[in-house]
């Protein structure tokens, strides 16, 4: 079983007598333990298949599986949890609660999961650790800086042990030296066996990811790198992240 199964997904939106298909007939398959990026220009989809991924969003057609359960069927009060449990997100622009500390914003995800205090101040503590914030839990994001604030949000990201994270332009709001110390951090995850899928317009961030996948108009237009085998396949617990990295293949078009 495939951790991600999307297939011939379509969303619509009415303007006005115009239809406009903002997917247009995705279909992506993403296994545990991959590093892949959904690369694109501004409009070509990106978010919209992000939020679906995510379970954010659901398509007006098609059939998105998440561990092979169709989505479609929960209740908002089910996906809710499900993304609380299962999905780690990190966008551009932080999304931190500005009233309240590092350590506050990093436990929040254990608060809504229902975990014990004593659990809480202990994964936050690794959490930060991990992520370099360890003198920063105190502090409010106003106190931080850009870096810092999206460390602050890698670490919420993480906390709960998600099935995938999902960073949609994660370093669009940063300065370039910054922006590769996040990167190197992510880079990081893919090793430990994490499943990550960037979402960007940047071919300097997406070339960090093994498999880039293209959009245009709503569409998967190229793929650069293998998708490899299902992760059962392997042997070990992290799977393809045990793996040797395919070498980037000539540009395909995507089946
Ligand atoms: P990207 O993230 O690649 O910039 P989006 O997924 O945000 O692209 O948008 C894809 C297309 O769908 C764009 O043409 C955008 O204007 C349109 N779109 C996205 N959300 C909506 C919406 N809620 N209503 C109408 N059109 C939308
Ligand atoms: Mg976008």
């Amino acid at each position: 079983m495939s951790l991600i199964e999307a297939r011939s997904l379509y969303k619509t939106y009415e303007l006005g007598a115009h239809k406009l298909n903002a997917l247009d007939g995705v279909s992506l398959t993403i296994e545990q333990g991959e590093y892949i990026a959904i690369m694109g220009p501004s409009g070509s989809g990106k978010s919209t298949l992000m939020h679906i991924i995510g379970c954010l969003d659901t398509p007006t057609s098609g059939q998105y599986l998440f561990k092979g359960r169709d989505i479609t069927s929960l209740s908002d009060l089910e996906l809710a949890r499900l993304r609380n449990a299962e999905i780690g997100f990190v966008f551009q622009s932080f999304n931190l609660l500005a009233r309240l500390s590092t350590f506050r914003n990093v436990e929040m995800p254990m608060m809504y999961a229902g975990r014990n205090r004593s659990e809480r101040e202990h994964k936050v503590s690794a959490a930060l650790e991990r992520v370099g914030l360890s003198g920063r839990r105190n502090n409010r994001p106003n106190e931080l800086s850009g870096g810092e604030m999206q460390r602050v949000a890698i670490a919420r990201a993480l906390i709960n042990e998600p099935a995938i994270i999902l960073a949609d332009e994660p370093t669009g709001n940063l300065d370039s030296r910054t922006g590769v110390e996040i990167m190197k951090l992510f880079d990081d995850l893919a090793q430990q066996g994490n499943t990550l899928i960037l979402v960007t317009h940047d071919a300097g961030v997406a070339r960090h990811a093994r498999r880039i996948v293209h959009m245009a108009d709503g569409r998967i237009d190229l793929t650069v790198g293998a998708n490899p085998a299902p992760a059962e396949s392997l042997a070990g617990p992290l799977g393809s992240a045990q793996s040797p990295s395919p070498a980037p293949r000539p540009l395909t078009p995507d089946s």
